[in-house]
């Protein structure tokens, strides 16, 4: 799996990861420093007061609101490599793609057709031929 923060970028805020300068998160989202404290503040906040901020979009631009779209399909890539990632691990313990396909809710068929191109060839991989799980 790989850990390398440039190879990821924030998604509350789309900044680029850096290396030497971690972004934290799981399950494909990351956050990086800036956001953290941020949020941080913002949940510190409404505890202290009560009061919750408006949403950050209800004082963006048109162009603010814009410049987002291409940051959220670069985070649902980043969602996307994450579940090929996490597919892959389950298949190097030998998980079979019924066990795949029954956690992620779809047929055996259907997990090998979306991640088997992905998966790296194991010459002893007992199920790499559809049919067989
Ligand atoms: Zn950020």
């Amino acid at each position: 799996m790989d850990v390398d923060s440039s190879k990821k970028c924030c998604s509350f805020c789309g900044e680029q990861g850096q290396t030497g300068k971690p972004l934290v998160g799981g399950l494909g989202a990351f956050m990086c420093g800036d956001c953290v404290d941020y949020y941080k503040g913002m949940l510190d906040a409404v505890r202290d007061t009560g009061v919750v901020a408006p949403p950050p979009w209800e004082t963006m631009s048109d162009a603010d609101v814009l410049g987002k779209l291409s940051l959220i399909t670069q985070t649902g890539d980043q969602v996307d490599a994450f579940l090929v990632e996490w597919v892959q691990l389950a298949r190097s313990r030998k998980l079979s793609w019924a066990e795949v396909g029954k956690a992620l809710g779809i047929s055996r068929q259907a997990a090998w057709e979306r991640f088997a191109r992905s998966e790296v060839p194991a010459a002893d991989a007992p199920d790499r031929q559809l049919g067989s799980a």
